[in-house]
């Protein structure tokens, strides 16, 4: 099947043609490893991790990479705040620690929305010496130059600068945070190296003691890792302007083809508003794991809008994803797994419509096709070898509660005192639960809005 994706750079979306089909290499932009992850960073992970898994299943051989920038003011400031509240080891060792604990924490949340580890996790830091050979190139070259210890890149070397977001010198220089700086030739020019202070962490280079700009970090990385030329590169359309435009120059005027088709995902919002702390409606994958939202359900709700598209987390949709997983584990959680539905892969295809791969795996448990869905469940990254304990585990502590319930209404079909009877039920109502009482016996199951807790202290 053929893919078909949306290619930032033409601005249409094309039949997928890797340059050696043997072999798909894609580059993703990694976090900035200096705190936890909030949601809208769950984003780009899903949304590639959905391609990882899309081009695996159509190629024999798929290198996926994606780095870490520790690098960064943010976390140089947290170990210098360590180093002065008395924390033992030096600077660099804090700041290591600080990028280690932060790198930590990262997988263990997106392993947690079912992202499998990308082939390779370079760090900025790891490849310093491959960024200063990479700088010196660009100033062999004159597209760079040295001043007052900054190696700086000169944007009027690159004739297509600006291409990639479709926008004009003018207007990058109007809308941007272009910093002017008496260094500078042209305030677009962008940092290469700058220096470091003494209380900074910094590496020797022929423009003196400094540390790398974000953007070299990824074109050196990506070259080191994925060579030259390689098909894909993602990120947020966040990162579309400055970032991925100064890659672009930067590896064009080094002689590099650099990336055939550029993706980019649209922004995360709450309720309908941008997530920001000013608005108090900011909160990390962790926040969420930490209420008792399933992994899975954050991650079919991030699915179910394409990733061109604003995607909106609602309490709504949170509700109707758990309830929809639910009733699926139900349907495939005790079957093999069956052939993979031709329509669902077609829609994922289809430029990652994720969407139409979600109505497809609704109309499979509406006709209570469990191996077909299983298979499908498995592509989507919310079923794993079993059924999760978010699930099994509510369904254990239910059945107690069958027997509880069962035996409360035999005493009272012969005391004629219904008062228990009714106790239970309302407890196990409030806590989410949908009571079925039949002749045949008590059926209890776990609504969308099942909450252990309430249940505590019952019985
Ligand atoms: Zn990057």
């Amino acid at each position: 099947m053929k893919i078909q994706l949306y290619n930032t750079k033409t601005r249409t979306k094309e039949t997928f043609e890797p340059l050696d089909p043997s072999h798909v290499k894609m580059y993703v932009c990694g976090p900035t490893v200096y705190d936890r992850a909030h949601l809208g960073n769950a984003r780009p992970v899903l949304v590639f991790d959905m391609l990882n898994r899309l081009l695996r299943h159509s190629y024999p051989k798929v290198t996926y990479v994606r780095n870490f920038t520790d690098v960064d003011d943010r976390i140089n400031e947290t170990a210098l705040n360590r180093k002065q509240a008395g924390a033992a080891g030096t600077l660099e060792e804090l700041i290591a620690e600080r990028s280690n604990e932060t790198i930590g924490w990262y997988h263990a949340d997106m392993d947690a929305l079912g992202a499998m580890r990308p082939d390779a996790e370079p760090r900025a830091t790891g490849y310093i010496a491959e960024m200063i050979a990479f700088i010196e190139a660009l100033i062999a070259d004159g597209h760079a130059y040295a001043a007052e210890g900054h190696a700086l890149f000169a944007v009027e070397s690159y004739a297509e600068y600006g291409k990639l977001s479709g926008r004009s010198v003018e207007d990058m220089i109007a809308g941007a945070r272009v910093e002017v700086a008496p260094y500078k030739r042209n305030p677009m020019d962008f940092v290469l190296w700058k220096p470091s202070d003494d209380d900074l962490p910094g590496w020797d280079s022929p423009w003196g003691r400094g540390r790398p700009g974000w953007h070299i970090e990824c074109s050196a990385m990506a070259h080191a890792l994925l060579g030259k030329s390689f098909d894909i590169h993602g990120g947020g359309n966040d990162l579309m302007f400055p970032h991925h435009e100064n890659e672009i120059a930067q590896s064009r005027c080094a002689g590099h083809d650099f990336a055939q088709v550029w993706m980019h995902n649209e922004m995360l919002q709450v309720e309908g508003k941008k997530m920001s702390k000013s608005l108090g409606n900011f909160f990390t994958v962790r926040d969420l794991l930490e209420q008792g939202v399933p992994g899975e359900v954050i991650r079919l709700v991030m699915l179910s809008t394409h990733y061109r598209k604003p995607m909106d987390w609602t309490e709504k949709k949170r509700a109707e994803a758990e309830k929809t997983l639910r009733k699926w584990y139900d349907i495939a959680g005790d079957v093999e797994a069956g052939p993979l539905d031709p329509r669902f892969l077609e829609a994922i295809s289809d430029d990652l419509n994720t969407a139409g791969a979600l109505t497809i795996m609704h109309e499979l448990a509406a006709q209570n096709a469990g191996p077909e869905l299983r298979t499908a469940m498995q592509f989507f990254g919310v079923m794993s070898e079993s059924v999760p304990e978010w699930v099994t585990d509510a369904q254990a502590d239910l059945s107690a509660f069958e027997a509880l319930l069962g035996a409360a209404r035999a005493t009272a079909m012969e005391t004629k005192d219904f008062a228990e009877v009714d106790r239970l039920k309302s407890a196990l109502i409030a806590a989410g639960v949908e009571v079925r009482m039949s002749k045949a016996g008590v059926d209890l199951v776990a609504g969308p809005d099942f909450d252990a807790a309430k249940l505590e202290g019952l019985g």
